[in-house]
């Protein structure tokens, strides 16, 4: 990596898919890498630094490579706002945005528009979520259950994270991806440990998706099971999903 250089993976402009903010329009920034492998993954082509960064404008696609500087991802940022419809937010993604936590600091210093920044992370990275939360509006956690991801349990770093972003005042809100797999103990233990934080931080299950195509991996009644088991520890406990699989956008 070149000085302060990052890996970005993609830049583009669609609808947020997922909590809070779902349906409203965001300019994406999808960095490249993450330390985790988690077994529905549906980013695969973010779990490692890529060689070119993707950007989709109004004009079609174009790469660049990487690493970028943060000035450089900064001026792309500042073509695709100029030509986007209005946006909500700027979304921070990845792969894991926190595993490139100097590049994405440096860069978002640079930011001058109103444009809030949401960031979404696993939540397994306190200490440098700490280190952007100045920069950071909204922040999107998911809180990862090994039966579903193949990962081991992240139940502290997932608590330092949320206890950050609440001590910070900042948006927050948690996500929490469910399959037929999932244990309900996990569940009901990510339920209790957001509403132990602070209970008017929503929790969402999200339904996951088949790798290909928009075919839900959890049956309706497990999916109501969960809730049911989540909604006896967290006061707002909600069910959404994934709606850029449903629009079949990015
Ligand atoms: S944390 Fe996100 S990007 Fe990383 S492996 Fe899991 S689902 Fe994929």
């Amino acid at each position: 990596m070149r000085g302060r250089g990052g890996n970005v993976s993609e830049v583009f402009v669609s609808f947020q898919g997922e909590g809070v903010h779902a349906g409203r329009r965001h300019l994406f920034v999808r960095l490249g890498g993450c330390p985790l492998r988690c077994r529905y993954c549906d980013t695969p082509e973010s779990l490692v630094p890529t060689a070119q960064c993707r950007i989709l404008g109004p004009d079609g696609e174009r790469r660049r490579p990487n690493p970028m500087t943060a000035a450089e991802l900064e001026s792309e940022v500042r073509a695709l706002v100029a030509v986007a419809p209005p946006l909500a937010a700027l979304a921070v993604t990845g792969g894991e945005p926190l595993a490139q936590t100097d590049f994405v600091a440096a860069w978002l210093e640079l930011r001058r528009d109103r444009l809030p920044v949401l960031l979404e992370t696993a939540g397994i990275l306190p200490g440098r979520l700490a280190r952007l939360l100045s920069h950071v509006a909204i922040v999107s956690l998911d809180f990862k259950c090994p039966s579903n991801t193949g990962e081991r349990a992240r139940w502290d770093e997932h608590q330092a994270c949320l206890e950050a972003a609440v001590a910070a005042r900042r948006d927050v809100y948690v996500k929490m991806p469910v399959d037929e797999a999932t244990a309900s103990d996990e569940v009901e233990r990510g339920a209790a440990l957001v509403a132990g934080v602070d209970p008017a931080v929503p929790l969402f299950l999200t339904p996951l998706t088949a790798p290909e195509g928009t075919e839900l991996t959890i049956t309706p009644a497990t999916l109501e099971r969960l809730h049911a088991v989540a909604s006896r520890r967290h006061p707002d406990v909600r069910v959404m999903p994934q709606l850029h699989k449903v629009l079949g956008i990015l």
